[in-house]
């Protein structure tokens, strides 16, 4: 007997119909004699339809207010939820963020949990009852509903399975496991048994949607197992662990990729030690993230930097620095948009030199030429642009042998 956390996205709730058969899911394991906490998505698109309704209402709604509203999405599953728990006759409970102890910082819309407080789920447990948590939000010291970011239940799945010592956390989805990459773009993707908490976490990082990237951050800091499968299929999922064995020596495990990006270039800064620090300082300070830096001296006296940002910031980015030209010294902006990023993945890489190089061969065969690149001991990241973005996913997934033999692909339901 131990303590379990499942964990429903918005698919696997998305009608009455699938919260009868989450509730059927959870009974399983009480019946096998665990005590469990479920959390829950909201149903189906409902977060889309909330986002779309605030935008008739106003193009730039509060962030304070948004919360507010997106919060009501898991409110609603919860109740649903436990009461098919009770139509079957097993006690259960339900909480919103705050009632189950999640404390945030005091951030709108992206905020991190900072400690929760889990004497009342403990208590509900201890009652005997099953408890069913809202995902997605908490509560900051000041009092106010708080999201974590788009797709953050799996991160209050996995921090409330650390804070209550849980013997393991199962994010249940629309797939059954994470494959090579999104086998909703490439149906060869396969399934992977294992993968490493370092491995996920850039793949998260880098755009593969199946794992919030701050879930992946608390499961490996408090090395709690994670699971990640399918809410129809019976069929085992793909684990993720601290160590994994290499399969049959392939040194890429996935390949992510993520669309939306932009390139600025800022042409004619003074070459002085102080310039990067001053550019980056000025848009970190004004909460704008970029990603991959390139810096090009073009003469003694100048030199220019380019960076990506996501397409959605970049409206910021550019006021940002318009509003800091005296400060900055350039000459011009320029930028291009319509780029995506498109990464692989594998601690493999650490150990084996000339992956990169194998990457921009096959980028090149296929005529796609690779704008930026970072590179990091497990993974190589190339910015292309948007249109060739699936035709580059395709040709690394087959000359880096990830696809699926016949009968192992996959499997995607719902
Ligand atoms: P949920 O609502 O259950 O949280 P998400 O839509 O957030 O589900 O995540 C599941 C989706 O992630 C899949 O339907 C799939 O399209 C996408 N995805 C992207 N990359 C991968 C990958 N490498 N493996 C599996 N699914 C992936
Ligand atoms: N409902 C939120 C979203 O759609 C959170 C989640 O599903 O994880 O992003
Ligand atoms: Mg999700």
């Amino acid at each position: 007997m131990g303590i379990i956390v499942q964990k429903f996205g918005g698919t696997s709730v998305g009608s009455p119909d699938r919260i009868k058969n989450v509730a059927n899911r959870v009974i399983q394991e009480v019946e096998a004699g665990n005590q469990v906490v479920v959390v829950v998505s909201a149903m189906g698109k409902t977060t889309d339809q909330l986002v779309s309704l605030a935008n008739e209402i106003t193009s730039s709604p509060s962030k304070r207010e948004m919360d507010m509203l997106l919060s009501t999405g898991e409110q609603i599953t919860i109740a649903l939820l436990s009461m098919a728990l009770q139509e079957q006759r097993h006690e259960s409970v339900s909480y919103t963020g705050w009632q189950a102890g999640i404390e945030t910082e005091a951030i709108h819309s992206n905020a991190r949990i900072e400690n929760i407080e889990v004497s009342r789920v403990n208590e509900s447990l201890k009652e005997g009852k099953i408890v069913v948590v809202a995902g997605f939000q908490g509560i900051s010291s000041s009092g106010d509903i708080t999201t974590l970011g788009r797709g953050g239940s799996d991160t209050t799945a996995v921090a409330l399975a650390a804070a209550l010592n849980a013997d393991k956390c199962d994010i249940y989805t629309d797939v059954t496991g994470v494959y090579t990459t999104d086998p909703r773009v490439v149906p060869s993707a396969r399934k992977l048994h294992s993968v490493s908490y370092d491995e996920m976490l850039e793949l998260a990082n880098l755009g593969a949607g199946v794992l919030h990237p701050r879930a992946v951050e608390f499961a490996k800091n408090f090395e709690m197992p994670l699971e990640v499968r399918s809410s129809i299929e019976l069929e085992n999922g793909t684990v993720i662990e601290e160590e994994v064995s290499m399969e049959k020596n392939l040194v890429v495990r996935g390949i992510a990729f993520e669309d939306q990006i932009t390139r600025v270039t800022v042409s004619g800064l003074p070459n002085e030690l102080h310039t990067l620090s001053t550019i980056f300082g000025t848009l970190a300070k004004n909460g704008l993230n970029v990603d991959i830096i390139i810096q090009n001296q073009t003469d003694e006296n100048h030199t220019n930097i380019s960076f990506s940002v996501k397409t959605q910031d970049l409206r910021d980015t550019l006021a940002v620095l318009e509003n800091n030209k005296d400060l900055l010294k350039y000459e011009s902006i320029q930028h291009e948009d319509g780029l995506a990023k498109v990464s692989i993945v594998g601690s493999g890489m650490v150990s084996n030199p000339g992956v990169a190089a194998d990457m921009f061969q096959v980028l090149a065969q296929e005529n796609i030429e690779v704008k930026m690149v970072s590179t990091s001991e497990i993974k190589v990241s190339t910015v292309v642009d948007q249109a060739s973005m699936v035709c580059a996913v395709e040709a690394l997934h087959d000359s880096f042998n990830l696809a699926a033999v016949e009968e192992e692909k996959a499997k995607v339901r719902l």
